[in-house]
């Protein structure tokens, strides 16, 4: 049997089908129903956040933000994220400009923003890759020297901490994905986070087409609501996440423990004294050090029925259409991560701590393999 990247986590079926059943008699299907309302309720208590707006999905998500924060021009992001960062951006007719990352962190370099500022500059996006925090005290300050709006893609991020405060709450606006294959998932969902009443209200009202009660439409807005169905998946997920949590961590553990014999090839870190999810088991393959390359590592796990992942294959400054919008973009560090990064199973991939065994006995395969050859 093929063990898998990024596969969901499933909570108990029986206590889902209740709910579902639940769902089905009350006829409430949608619109801020019941269960949206317990689940916005009980994620801002574990969150320790103001404000969780639950929304469809993360790409929305962060169109609403984008245009409750009424930013425009250009808005200053990293390349090394998921293209829906920058589609949200284009989406809403904001250009995006793709700063380079900080190669140990993986996150958007803050000590190379400064110089990407123009007067049509209106925000900073940063990406919490993998979940681990971007530099907020450096964009913070840059934000407040250049007077421009600071949020997050926080689509990794769930339950995760910086300087021991929830990432959640960090200026101005979170938007974290609720996707079937992330931390936490509501099948397809995502929700706005923040801790500013007056942008809460105004994404509340936008998710829902600015219905400011019945008949009274008080500006631009969508349908971004998330469903009841949606809504229980989340709520069994969220009484079975703990147990996540640690099944999450033991196997980063073991990884971490049984890997560092494989020369050129590394485990990364998580932030020591941090809440995290330790959702995603990122390796570095140093193609010069390992013997081989990312990619064949990729097929040859693949051939033995590992499925790994690559990230982010290209980087979104070489994606249409922003290749051919914004050509001439060089970012040399996110170049190099998007052909060393490989995602290995982890979470509720594994069931058994053998299954790393067996990984870790095809990476050592194929690493004498590669050494042989050069
Ligand atoms: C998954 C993801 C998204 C999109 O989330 P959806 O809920 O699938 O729309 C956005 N940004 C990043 C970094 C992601 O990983």
């Amino acid at each position: 049997m093929n063990i898998h990247t990024g596969c969901p986590n499933i909570p108990n079926i029986d206590s889902f089908l209740l709910k579902a059943r639940g769902i089905l008699l009350s006829k409430h299907l949608s619109n801020n129903g019941p269960l949206v309302t317990e689940l916005e309720y009980r994620l801002a208590e574990y969150l320790d956040v103001r404000h969780v707006v639950t929304v469809c999905n993360a790409t929305v998500g962060l169109m609403v933000a984008l245009k409750a924060l009424a930013l425009g021009g250009e808005v200053i992001l990293p390349s090394f994220t998921f293209i829906a960062s920058a589609h949200a951006l284009q989406w809403e007719g904001i250009k995006p400009v793709f700063c380079d990352i900080d190669p140990i962190t993986h996150n958007i370099d803050a000590s190379k923003v400064e110089r990407l500022i123009t007067d049509k500059t209106t925000a900073i996006m940063g990406v919490h890759i993998w979940g681990r925090p971007c530099s907020h005290k450096e964009l913070l300050a840059l934000a407040r020297k250049y007077k421009v709006k600071l949020l997050y893609d926080a689509a990794h991020a769930f339950g995760t901490t910086y300087k021991s405060r929830s990432v959640a709450a960090l200026e101005d606006i979170s938007v974290i994905s609720f996707h079937a294959t992330k931390s936490f998932n509501t099948f397809e969902g995502g929700a706005i986070v923040t801790n500013n009443d007056e942008l809460a209200n105004k994404v509340k009202l936008m998710r829902n087409y600015s219905f400011n009660g019945e008949d009274n439409v008080t500006g631009i807005g969508l349908n971004a609501k998330m469903s009841e169905i949606h809504a229980a998946m989340g709520l069994c997920n969220l009484d079975s996440y703990t147990e996540v949590l640690e099944h999450c961590k033991r196997i980063y553990s073991y990884y971490k423990e049984k890997l560092p014999d494989v020369l050129g090839m590394s485990i990364i870190d998580y932030p020591e004294n941090e809440n995290h999810n330790y959702h995603y088991i990122i390796t570095e393959i140093d193609e010069n050090d390992f013997g081989c390359s990312r990619d064949a590592v990729h097929s040859h796990l693949k051939a033995n029925g590992v499925v790994a992942r690559r990230y982010f294959l290209p980087g979104c400054h070489k994606s249409e259409p922003y290749k051919s919008l914004y050509p001439g973009v060089y970012l040399p560090y996110t170049d190099t991560l998007c052909r060393r990064v490989l995602a290995l199973p982890g979470g509720s991939g594994i069931k058994e701590l053998v299954q790393i065994d067996k990984i870790i006995a095809l990476l050592k395969q194929i690493r004498s393999w590669g050494k042989y050859s050069a």
